[in-house]
């Protein structure tokens, strides 16, 4: 019985999560309501026994006329007042965990996912995937040529190019450096060589002006398919190793990890670092 009616306070008493200011005042107004209401009853019952022990200082009536009208108005606007504190400290408390989450699920360079955000979207990921890994094309010496600064914006004007193709709200996120990832699932996960190909193009079609200077930049990428329950490693590692055969094979173009097989590939990857032979292979 205490348990039950222990879990009835707590239920009328508790505030919850708030989505915006105004909810936050509705609902400290629905509970002081029911305060002013109990506060109003305790107040009838304080009196009546007060009466049946002789104990009233003066005549019931005008006690009950008193306590009807102050009672249920002062602990209406002092629960209001004191909800509403509470309730709007929450609700900051709420939006400040949200902002922290949304930030450190995000890459703050390029403002794409982290890594670590994508790794969590695959792990929901259900049924046929793609997973296409891109990397600039030789992104040191721009660095080396224009500076670390320039190297920057043009991972930033990359990561553009990705939400260009892609929309908002795909799956792509900086995974490294100057490394990439999307993940295709469902239908479209079909077409993930001419998504892929299209981020090339729009990254080849970009006029780069960085530093005063006018760059040429590209990107390499290798694609792997398969059901998302193969798990991130089997996937990255055939993207991965397309991905160097794509280097290999002179950079600025897409491979995909089924292409690997017919290089006979595997062998060979990464003792040496880049795949050479096999790519000569590929091209063949
Ligand atoms: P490849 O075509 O084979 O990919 O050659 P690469 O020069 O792009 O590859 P490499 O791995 O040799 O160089 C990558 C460089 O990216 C080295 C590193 O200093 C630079 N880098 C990594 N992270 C950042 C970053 O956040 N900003 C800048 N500006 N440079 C970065
Ligand atoms: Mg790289
Ligand atoms: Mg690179």
């Amino acid at each position: 019985m205490f348990d039950l009616v222990h879990q009835w306070v707590i239920r009328q008493l508790t505030l919850g999560e708030f989505s915006s200011p105004r909810a936050v005042v509705t609902k400290a107004a629905f509970m002081a309501a029911k305060i002013a209401i109990f506060a109003y009853l305790l107040n009838i019952v304080g009196h009546l026994i007060l009466v049946a022990l002789g104990l009233l200082p003066y005549p019931l009536g005008p006690a009950l006329v008193v306590a009807t009208m102050l009672t249920p108005p002062v602990s209406f606007i002092v629960a209001v007042i004191a909800y509403s504190v509470v309730g709007l400290a929450i609700y900051d408390l709420g939006m400040s965990r949200q902002r922290f989450e949304m930030l450190s699920r995000t890459d703050m360079l390029s403002g794409l996912m982290n890594r670590r955000a994508f790794l969590d979207t695959f792990e929901q990921a259900r049924g046929h995937v793609a997973l296409i890994v891109f990397d600039i094309d030789r992104f040191k010496s721009i660095n080396d040529a224009l500076g670390h600064k320039a190297g920057d914006d043009v991972i930033v004007r990359v990561a553009q190019c990705f939400t260009d193709v892609l929309g908002e709200g795909a799956t792509v996120a900086r995974i490294g450096g100057e490394e990439f990832a999307v993940l295709l699932s469902g239908p479209r996960s079909d077409g993930a060589l001419d998504v892929a190909e299209a981020i090339r193009q729009t990254v080849e079609d970009l006029g780069f002006e960085v530093a005063g200077r006018r760059i040429s930049v590209s990107v390499s990428a290798g694609v792997s398919e398969g059901v998302a329950g193969l798990g991130f490693s089997e996937l990255f590692s055939g993207a991965d190793r397309a991905l160097y055969l794509a280097k290999a094979s002179g950079r600025n173009r897409i491979v995909h990890a089924k292409q690997l097989v017919e290089a006979s590939l595997d062998a060979s990857y990464p003792a040496d670092g880049h795949a050479e032979a096999s790519a000569s292979r590929l091209s063949a």
